[in-house]
This record gives structure tokens, C-alpha cells and sequence, in this order.
């Protein structure tokens, strides 16, 4: 770990009283647009300047806003407020990731609660790995988050926020740095809690994410991961229209049923169907299939033949995650000599199959990780 800061904003720890927006999209803004004392004929020049401001230039107080009359940015701002979540913790890795602990409200009490957003810095590109929920339901058996239960969903607001603190502090606004390309690419829905328990609230958060007036990330590089939540798969396809990732870590259901949980409500067959059944895939992408290595649980020759197997209708790439062990787990890493070969058989088997780098390990941030800082200390005490 490189450096450790703490209480490195100065936002309110409780999040705003009042509406942020950044988590509302354009169409509604310009209805909220309509309670001012606004000509109907600006009203879409309004919005445009505001959504400007906002995704562009990425500005923090109405009052930065130069183009428009003082008194309308003056009621705005007391009706809505663009300020972030405030960041409790910056933690910085030797390889370059970095893992913010972010204070979100807490319906008034003292202690706010927190998640965890990472940044992944590649040679060619810059992911952000953003939570959909504070905890999460699912307890899979491989995963440090799982053994935090879920305290809420995260609102639209705070997932756009998460971005929008990432970009703050990587100085990753619009005019910024004119010459050089942005930092952040590509977004997975990957950190805290299943998006698709919080559906709504992620569904709008990607949809002003990938706004091309605005954050305009391209749809392709936006990956929303899920463990299975079949009813809401097509959905994924047909409303967001964003890559899906699918955490599956084993062919077998009695395997998967451990590892995770959720498998018992929607087992391999009904995954496998959504999957085949994905709106996207027409139009020539990918699912990618998460598997995390786990020596003696589901890394054998056979594990990775019945894996190709039961995707051999589906245009796949499957990632081999190398296990990241946390305090208090069960299982270990399988050898490299092993997930080596998983990943030649399924390469032969005309599957794209990397072994994914783990990164981010000496300050937790990496796959299967996340857990809330605060939680941890609390145990410790
Ligand atoms: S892998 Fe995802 S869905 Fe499973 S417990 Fe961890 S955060 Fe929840």
C-alpha cells in the first residue's frame, strides 16, 4: 500500500438534505425545469446547459455555473444541491488501483454508511468498479462482501456519484487535461450487492452514465455483473442495453448451490436459457462468464469440460479470477499450474478464456474483496 489518507473531503459526511442532481435524467430535469419561472421555450436550452455543467465540466456549486440568471441557479440551489458523497478513506495500491470508502446518509444518525468504489488503472484503459448496494443478500461462499448483510439499496444519486467522486479526483473532467484521453473507459457493476436487486435505481445510474450529451461512457464498456438473477436478465438487455457478466464459478449446480446460493432459486438450466436468450447477443456481443478458482472445488479437467459444455450455445468469454483470499475464508487459491491448463482447454475449445490479473490486493480492493472498511474495524474493536 502506498499511502493512506482519511477524511479526505470536505463534504457533508451525511449526505445532502436535499436532491442531487446528478441523479436525474434529462427528461426530468426538464419537468423539474417547469416549477421555475422559466419561458416553456427555454426549457430545453436550460436543461442542455445544466446537463453542461454537470457530466461535462463536472462543477460542484450552482453558483459555478456562468451562463444562466443568477436568480434561477440561486433557487436551484436551494432546492437541489450537486455536492458529492463525501470520501472517507483513499487507499492507493502498489499497481496503481485505488479504493475509495465512501459516507453515504444514514437517515440521520451519527455513523454514516459506507461502500467501496475502486478505480483499476490498464495500459489502455481506466475502469471504475461501482456498488449497486451497502452489503448484499447473497452470501456467496467465495466472497468477503457476502458476509456483510445488506443495510439498503443504493439510490441513483449515489451510484452517479460514485463516478462523478472518481472523476473529481483523478482530475477527469471535460478541458481538464485537453491532451490526454479520459482516465476512467469502462464501468462494471461489479462492486458491492447485486444490481439487479436494486434494478430501478442502477438501470436509471447507467442510463445517465452512458448519456452521449453528458458522461457518455459507451454502452460496450459498461458491464453490469450478476449472479443469476433470471427474471431481470432480459431486462438488462432490452432497457439498458449494457454488456452483461455473469458470476457463475462452476458447471454444476450441487457445486454452484455453495458457491452461489442464489443457484438454488435459479439453477444452470433457467441461467443457461437467460443467457442464450440475451437480447444483445444478436447483435454480436459477448456474455462474459466470471469464474473464480478454488483449488480442489471446481478447478479439475472435467470442471472446465463441462464448462464448455453447458456454454457451447452462448458466444462467451470467460474469465479465470484467480481467488483472492480474505481473513476468516475456507478456501484456497487453485495452483497456477492448474488454472494454466483450465485455461488452455478452453482456449482450445474456442473459447476466449484470459486469466484475469488480480490486482489491487494489498489494500483489499481486488475481485471478491470489498468489504466496508468500517465494518472491519468495528469487529476488531
Ligand atoms: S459475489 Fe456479488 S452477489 Fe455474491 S455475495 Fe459477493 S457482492 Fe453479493
Amino acid at each position: 500500500m502506498l499511502d493512506l489518507q482519511t477524511n479526505t473531503s470536505n463534504n457533508d459526511n451525511t449526505l445532502q438534505k436535499v436532491r442531487a442532481l446528478y441523479g436525474y435524467s434529462q427528461s426530468e430535469i426538464s419537468e423539474n425545469l417547469k416549477d421555475y419561472d422559466i419561458p416553456l421555450k427555454q426549457n430545453s436550452m436550460r436543461t442542455k446547459q445544466l446537463w453542461n455543467w454537470i457530466f461535462l465540466k463536472g462543477i460542484k456549486e450552482f453558483s459555478d455555473i456562468r451562463n444562466m440568471p443568477k436568480d434561477l441557479l440561486n433557487e436551484l440551489s436551494n432546492d437541489y444541491t450537486l455536492k458529492r458523497n463525501s470520501v472517507s478513506t483513499e487507499q492507493r495500491s502498489a499497481d496503481g488501483t485505488i479504493k475509495w470508502l465512501l459516507g453515504l446518509s444514514n437517515n440521520g444518525l451519527s455513523t454514516p454508511n459506507e461502500i467501496e468504489t475502486v478505480f483499476i488503472p490498464e495500459e489502455k484503459r481506466g475502469t471504475l468498479c461501482v456498488s449497486s448496494q451497502i452489503g448484499c443478500t447473497l452470501n456467496c461462499s467465495f466472497c468477503h462482501t457476502g458476509t456483510q448483510k445488506l443495510i439498503r439499496n443504493l439510490t441513483t444519486e449515489e451510484i452517479v456519484s460514485q463516478l462523478l467522486i472518481a472523476k473529481d479526483r483523478l482530475n477527469d473532467w471535460h478541458g481538464s487535461e485537453p491532451d490526454k484521453l479520459r482516465k476512467i473507459t469502462n464501468i462494471v457493476m461489479m462492486g458491492m450487492g447485486e444490481p439487479l436487486y436494486n434494478f430501478e435505481a442502477v438501470k436509471k445510474a447507467l442510463l445517465i452514465m452512458t448519456d452521449c450529451d453528458g458522461l457518455a461512457l459507451s454502452k460496450r464498456r459498461v458491464t453490469l455483473s450478476t449472479s443469476g438473477i433470471v427474471p431481470f436478465m432480459e431486462r438488462v438487455g432490452t432497457e439498458i442495453g449494457v454488456s452483461l457478466a455473469v458470476s457463475l464459478h462452476s458447471a454444476k449446480d450441487d457445486v454452484r448451490d455453495i458457491l452461489v446460493p442464489i443457484n438454488k432459486k435459479y439453477p444452470l438450466k433457467e441461467l443457461i436459457k437467460a443467457c442464450e436468450n440475451y437480447p444483445k447477443l444478436k447483435n454480436s456481443s459477448k456474455i462474459t462468464f466470471e469464474y473464480v478458482m478454488l483449488k480442489d472445488i471446481n478447478d479439475s479437467i472435467e470442471d472446465a469440460k463441462d464448462l464448455a459444455k453447458l456454454l457451447r450455445n452462448i458466444p462467451s468469454k470467460i474469465n479465470l479470477i484467480p481467488f483472492n483470499p480474505w481473513p476468516g475464508n475456507n478456501y484456497q487459491c487453485s495452483d497456477m499450474e492448474q488454472i494454466k491448463k483450465f485455461s488452455e482447454l478452453l482456449n482450445n475449445d474456442g473459447f476466449s478464456c484470459p486469466i484475469r490479473k488480480p490486482r489491487g490486493q494489498d489494500i483489499m480492493a481486488a475481485c471478491g474483496q470489498l468489504k466496508s472498511e468500517t465494518v472491519r474495524l468495528r469487529k476488531r474493536n
